[in-house]
């Protein structure tokens, strides 16, 4: 049995094979860190995280890189417009590092909660400003490049004429070149399609370094080409991210691998689907932007629950990678009854008893979940056959089927594989450890509680303020007090 992956490059699954015999090299472009991570976040964490997994499990020795785009991101995801980090850093009177340190650890502990593993290696854009400049000066050598008024740009045109522009979005160049000749008015470029390599800074611009065109910044798609050759070489195995990277991000990826060393970056491109809620788009002025931590605590208009992270990975991975996903409450709810299911059965299964004869084949089950998980990492196909596990559990519980003990040892390996190592489903015991601190918290409450009624405001303010020292803040309401983590 073996790994199909879906390649976006020539659309279709291929037979993975990796370039080198043990070892595997993917890159995942990641986040931009300017803002709270949302659900648009967790689903290409969870996508990879799940090949990642996968393909440790198989024994490869995989080198995980997925950055941080910490610079040179303008606004409009071209060569135009304000950098998304400045302005953030300019409306919150903050400096640019300061925003990106403190994103990054939120997105981190987001990322966290959903189980994901940390990748190998996450490099930092600004941390790699010599390997891009280097790269650009490859380029320039090579000719693909021209430099204008202290800008480097890629001569796509130029390029087009040796290699495909548009090979990985299927995008024709003619079309492409229509579509942006009105939308450009900039007169700096010989062609509106050319990309920037490097971009020189306005005055005042905050984030600049120096380079051989003057001060400046690269552009957005320098970073990834020149972190992925750096810990991966010149041509890797994996290279993924969300679809709406396809173009002109990847796209231009390519292009500058091709002009520099003239080979292609990766192998395989995978491509993971949108989320969308409530069938539209995030946006902030749909009122339907939520934050991963809104998920976990409830607190947004259009929630009407808190939802364990667990259930947000349960859910994400019930859709297969490359359709989109629409959240919706009903639907994370159901998802939310279908993991208890699972995560139930998996309990019971301590207590069930081994047989003398087996009526159920267990071999044949593992058989389908492998082959499910070997067809382009088919979470949802997973998922089914692990429910029919579940029947069998129940079936078991009631003496209706039964196992011997080799085979009850397998459907418990079965499990585990699947659920913890592959899908990155924790057990139970994790889950119920966050809420034994509610059920704590509500003792300490109802202590303080009975406190204020005998107006004994010393032991009142001393809980507070001790639960205040270890990050745990306590709100007096109408009734009653809440409490929540600082
Ligand atoms: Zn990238």
């Amino acid at each position: 049995m073996s790994l199909k992956i879906y390649n976006t490059l020539t659309r279709k699954k291929e037979v993975f094979k990796p370039l080198y015999k043990k070892f595997v090299g993917m890159y995942v472009c990641g986040p931009t860190v300017y803002g709270d991570p949302h659900l648009g976040h967790a689903r290409p964490a969870i996508t990879f995280d799940i090949v990642f997994r996968y393909l440790n499990f198989l024994g490869y020795n995989v080198r995980y890189v997925r950055n941080i785009t910490d610079a040179g991101h303008l606004e409009n995801d071209g060569d135009s417009g304000e950098d998304k980090i400045v302005k953030k850093a300019r409306l919150e009177q903050l400096e640019p590092m300061e925003i990106v340190e403190l994103y990054s650890r939120k997105y981190h502990a987001s990322i966290k909660k959903l189980n994901c593993l940390p990748p190998s290696i996450e490099p930092r854009a600004t941390g790699h400003i010599i390997e891009q400049i280097e790269m650009i000066k490859g380029i320039l050598k090579k000719g693909f490049a021209y430099e204008k008024n202290g800008s480097v740009y890629l001569d796509v045109s130029l390029y087009n004429q040796k290699y495909p522009y548009g090979k990985l979005s299927g995008r024709n160049i003619e079309d492409t070149l229509e579509g942006t000749r009105k939308l450009d008015s900039q007169q700096e470029k010989k062609n509106p399609i050319d990309f920037a390599l490097w971009k020189k800074a306005s005055k005042g611009h905050i984030m600049q370094w120096p380079s051989p065109w003057g001060n400046g910044f690269p552009g957005w798609h320098m970073e990834c080409s020149a972190m992925s050759e750096k810990y991966l070489g010149k041509t890797f195995d994996i290279h993924g991210g969300g679809m709406d990277l396809i173009f002109p991000h990847h796209e231009a990826e390519i292009a500058q691998s091709n002009a520099f060393h003239n080979c292609e970056p990766a192998k395989y491109w995978m491509h993971n689907n949108m989320v969308t809620i409530e069938g539209q788009k995030m946006g902030k002025s749909l009122n339907n932007f939520i934050n991963l931590d809104e998920f976990f605590s409830g607190e947004h208009d259009k929630l009407n629950q808190a939802y364990h992270p667990m259930t947000i990975r349960f859910f994400i991975l019930q859709a297969h990678y490359r359709n989109p996903i629409d959240f919706s409450n009903e639907a994370l709810q159901a998802s939310e009854k279908g993991l208890k299911k699972l995560l139930d059965a998996y309990s019971n299964l301590r207590y069930l008893k081994a047989n003398n004869t087996s009526t159920y084949c267990v071999e044949d089950l593992k058989n389908k979940c492998l082959s499910a998980i070997n067809d382009d990492f088919n979470t949802p196909m997973v998922i089914s056959h692990l429910f029919e596990g579940v029947k069998l559990i129940n079936l078991m519980g009631s003496g209706e089927e039964s196992l011997n003990s080799e085979d009850l040892d397998k459907i418990k390996s079965l499990f585990h594989t699947f659920l913890n190592i592959i899908l990155g489903i924790s057990n139970i015991d994790e889950k119920s450890k966050s809420n034994q601190t509610d059920n704590v918290m509500d003792i300490v409450l109802r202590i303080r509680d009975n406190a204020r009624e005998k107006k004994d405001w010393g032991t009142a303010d001393f809980i507070r303020d001790e639960l205040n020292k270890i990050g745990i803040e306590i709100k007096d309401e109408k009734d009653k007090a809440v409490w929540k983590y600082k």
